[in-house]
């Protein structure tokens, strides 16, 4: 259930409420807003009267959540959320764009891809050193080796970095070396994991399953969130149909069902959504016209020889270009992407 405090309840009453929330067998997450205090009642399998809270002071409504996630829901916390990773703030009025290759290859490589994202505008480097490949014999990363090169790429150009984590006993590594944590569309549903991760203070951006519903999705990021961890960002990535001309079906109406069930972030991956290079900008338009709060999207110097994903990687001067349009796109909905210029050369310059 969600209890909605009065706007002048006191921090006496708030504490008492959650008192005989928890007398009543619930884990009681608070949310403090600009005006009042709003709680969240999870986890009692009792039979339970709302009455017997709605008669406290201070207490103002007593509504109980219908969805099956209740941290994640709008219902809980009707304003959006924004995970602030130093000066960076995802969900907020700006288009975050996190960009570079599917895996780290080598210094060279990173390099190239760091600097080139970085020149067109992008906040947050992206590059996986653990990767999860349908086949065993595929490139399976570079391991610690990958996150040092994406790590110190990402600090010489004063970018942040997110990485995908595969398993509980990379956290610790991981901790070290990332500023967000990728949950993979293959691991949406590993709970074990998402338990874990809901213990770490760590941003964490958690894909959509390959075949996930949408309530699926929302019941992961509960997972992470009734952990304790509410810097959860989602991300749509495509999802499999019987559709066969691209190598997913990239959901674009997730975006605002999504934003009208939940507060957190959503993200968009067009890259893996359409896995074909020349689709990957049409559909970054769009989603930034849907209403995304990020696009994640790979990036490589070389992708004809890249060792994952070559086909759906951008070129720099596509991405640059990309870029530019995006700079059109998201100041037509309120929104805007990066707008400081990042270089002498200017935005969207192609090479
Ligand atoms: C990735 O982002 O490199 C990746 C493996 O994505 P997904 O989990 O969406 O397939
Ligand atoms: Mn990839």
């Amino acid at each position: 259930m969600v209890v909605v405090m009065q706007e002048r309840a006191s921090d006496e009453q708030v504490q008492k409420v959650i008192a005989k929330l928890v007398e009543m067998g619930f884990d009681v997450h608070r949310s403090t807003g600009a005006l009042r205090t709003v709680l969240g009642a999870v986890g009692s399998s009792r039979n339970y009267d709302t009455a017997l809270i709605e008669v406290l002071d201070g207490v103002q409504e007593v509504m109980r959540i219908t969805e099956p996630y209740k941290l994640a829901s709008r219902t809980f916390k009707p304003d959006n959320t924004v995970i602030t990773i130093g000066d960076l703030r995802i969900g907020g009025d700006e288009v975050i764009v996190m960009a570079g290759p599917c895996s780290a290859e080598n210094e060279n490589q990173v390099e190239a891809a760091a600097a080139a994202v970085k020149r067109a505008g992008a906040k947050v480097l992206r590059g996986g050193a653990f990767k999860p490949r349908s086949s065993p014999y595929s490139f399976q990363g570079l391991g610690e080796e990958g996150l040092r090169m994406l790590r110190a790429a990402a600090d010489r150009h004063t970018l942040k970095l997110v990485s995908e984590i595969m398993d509980i006993s990379q956290l610790e590594m991981m901790d070290r070396y990332a500023d967000i944590l990728q949950v993979g569309a293959r691991n949406m549903q590993n709970f074990h994991l998402l338990r874990e991760l809901g213990r770490s203070k760590k941003p964490i951006l958690l894909k959509r399953g390959i075949s996930a519903t949408i309530e699926e999705w929302l019941l992961s990021a509960e997972y992470i969130l009734a952990g304790g961890n509410m810097n959860v960002m989602l991300c749509e990535r495509g999802i499999r149909t019987f559709e066969s001309y691209t190598r997913n079906t990239f959901d674009i109406s997730a975006i605002p069902v999504v934003q009208k069930l939940s507060h957190l972030p959503v993200l968009a991956d067009p890259s893996h959504g359409t896995g074909k290079r020349d689709k990957v900008a049409p559909m970054a338009r769009a989603a930034v016209a849907a209403g995304c709060d990020g696009l994640l999207i790979e990036v490589h110097a070389d992708p004809d020889h890249a060792l994952s994903d070559g086909a759906q990687s951008l070129f720099p001067s596509q991405f640059d270009r990309l870029m530019a349009e995006l700079r059109i796109i998201a100041p037509a909905i309120g929104r805007s992407i990066c707008l400081e210029p990042v270089t002498k050369r200017g935005w969207g310059g192609s090479r």
